[in-house]
C-alpha cells in the first residue's frame, strides 16, 4: 500500500485520540484539493501486514482507540486497503475512512470488488469528490457540503454528532523536516481573488 504519512494522536479528524494515515495517490483531480502532493501515484509500497503492525504499535504507544484513513484516495488502492483494514479492525473501536468515490459508486463496484468489501470493516465513511464552491466554514469533518457522513455502524452517530458541534479543528505536527496541518481547512479565499484576475 502506498502511504504518505502517519501521525498520532490526532484529534482533528474524528472523535477521541486517533491514528491518522494518509495514502498516496488520487486521480480525481478536484479543483482546490488541499492535498495535491498526495495525488501522484508514486513512492514505495509497504506490505499491508507490516503496516498494520506499525499502526497497531503506534496506537498502543499513544493510547489511540480510533483510526482515520485519508489521502489521496484510499479506495484507489482497494485491494491493499481491504487487506490492511482486515488486519487492524480488531485493534480499533472506530474506523473512519475518507474517499473521493461516492458510496453508490463503491457499492456498484466502481472501486472494484475489494472496494465494496472494504465497507464491512469501516464504521464511518465520508464520501464524494471535493467541490471547492461548497466548502462552507464550520462544516465539521467534511471538505464540502456534497460529501456525506455515512454511519455504516449506526451506534457511532451519537459520538460523531457531539464531536462535530465543535466545528472544524486544525492541528499542526512536524513530520520530518516539514510542518503538516491536519483537519479540514476553510476554502482558500485567495484562490477566488486569483480566479478573478
Ligand atoms: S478526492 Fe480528495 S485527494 Fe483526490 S483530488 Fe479530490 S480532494 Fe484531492
Amino acid at each position: 500500500m502506498k502511504i504518505a504519512r502517519m501521525l498520532c494522536p490526532v484529534h482533528s479528524l474524528g472523535p477521541g485520540e486517533r491514528v491518522c494515515l494518509w495514502t498516496q495517490g488520487c486521480k480525481k483531480n478536484c479543483f482546490g484539493c488541499t492535498a495535491p502532493e498526495l495525488q501522484p501515484d508514486t513512492g514505495p509500497e509497504i506490505d499491508e501486514t507490516a503496516l498494520a503492525k506499525i499502526v497497531n504499535a503506534a496506537a498502543d504507544r499513544a493510547g489511540c482507540t480510533g483510526l482515520t484513513v485519508s489521502g489521496g484516495d484510499p479506495f484507489e488502492q482497494s485491494p491493499a486497503l481491504l487487506k490492511f483494514l482486515s488486519e487492524v479492525r480488531a485493534r480499533f473501536s472506530d474506523i473512519l475512512v475518507y474517499t473521493g468515490y461516492t458510496i453508490s459508486e463503491i457499492k456498484s463496484g466502481g472501486a472494484g470488488e475489494a472496494g465494496t468489501e472494504c465497507l464491512k470493516y469501516i464504521d464511518v465513511l465520508i464520501d464524494g469528490r471535493y467541490i471547492d464552491a461548497l466548502n462552507k466554514p464550520g462544516l465539521a469533518l467534511r471538505g464540502s457540503e456534497n460529501q456525506e457522513i455515512i454511519f455504516l455502524s449506526p451506534e457511532k452517530e451519537t459520538s460523531y454528532r457531539e464531536y462535530m458541534k465543535g466545528g472544524r479543528i486544525l492541528e499542526t505536527f512536524t513530520h520530518g523536516p516539514t510542518a503538516v496541518v491536519t483537519g479540514i481547512p476553510d476554502r482558500d479565499r485567495d484562490r477566488d481573488r486569483k480566479e478573478d484576475t
